[in-house]
């Protein structure tokens, strides 16, 4: 079990289940540190308006001894690598997940502009974590992005939903082990999250034991185990 898990969704995002006192009720009874609710930002379809984001300031800070984070899982809308998330959201929020995702206002744009647009957003805006870079919805150069994102300080997601999703995915293995060497590179830890759509899934993450010794993990280089060292880095991106 994951004693912090900052990739959760609520039923805001439109397709996941639990209100955010369901999950942070399920993360207090699994005795968690830190959870974080992150919906997806507001240009996917289905997925919570700007005003849910706005309210991050007035949300609990804390639940029965856990603390909670309120952010978003945003979505890069074009080629200058624009959020669809303004500067008064990302104020109020605690935590900045990004990504590319279906369907977004985002047109393909071939896999070096594709690179180029997320490299831009990695340098314009205070991200903590780059979600799921193995489960993606336009290509991209791979490599070029996971060396910006750790150029930039944002954490590479080890993501369990889509390490389960794509388990006899052979390529997707690659792509994670890589993923594991370009942090351990630039002298960076990754972090392991749910991406929990349903209550169960927060904070499981039973999936690992199987594929630890694949991907060549190893614990010193799991962020989820230095809460100080986590919540410094946070600090330091909100400043
Ligand atoms: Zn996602
Ligand atoms: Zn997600």
């Amino acid at each position: 079990m994951l004693n912090i898990d900052l990739h959760i969704h609520s039923l805001h995002s439109g397709h996941a289940y639990g209100t955010i006192y369901d999950i942070m009720e399920e993360a207090s009874k699994k005795k968690m540190k830190m959870i974080a609710i992150t919906d997806h930002g507001p240009s996917l379809t289905g997925s919570a308006p700007e005003t849910h984001f706005l309210m991050g300031a007035r949300a609990p800070k804390e639940h029965k001894g856990v603390k909670v984070l309120w952010g978003c899982e945003a979505n890069i809308i074009n080629e200058q690598g624009d959020l669809d998330i303004s500067e008064e959201i990302i104020k109020k929020l605690d935590i900045i997940l990004v990504q590319t995702h279906l369907p977004t206002p985002y047109k393909d744009l071939g896999k070096e502009k594709n690179t180029e647009a997320m490299i831009r957003c990695f340098k314009k805006y205070p991200i903590h974590i780059f979600s799921h870079p193995n489960f993606i919805s336009y290509d991209y150069d791979f490599e070029k992005v996971c060396e910006s994102a750790c150029e930039n300080n944002i954490l590479l997601e080890l993501n369990l939903a889509t390490l389960g999703k794509t388990r006899n995915n052979k390529t997707n293995f690659i792509y994670l082990k890589k993923m594991i060497e370009i942090a351990r590179k630039h002298n960076k830890k990754i972090i392991i999250n749910s991406d929990a759509h349903f209550l169960s899934e927060i904070g499981d993450d039973s999936i690992l034991k199987e594929y630890w010794e694949e991907l060549d993990l190893s614990e010193d280089i799991i962020i989820n185990n230095y809460q100080d060292e986590l919540l410094e880095f946070l600090r330091s991106k909100n400043e």
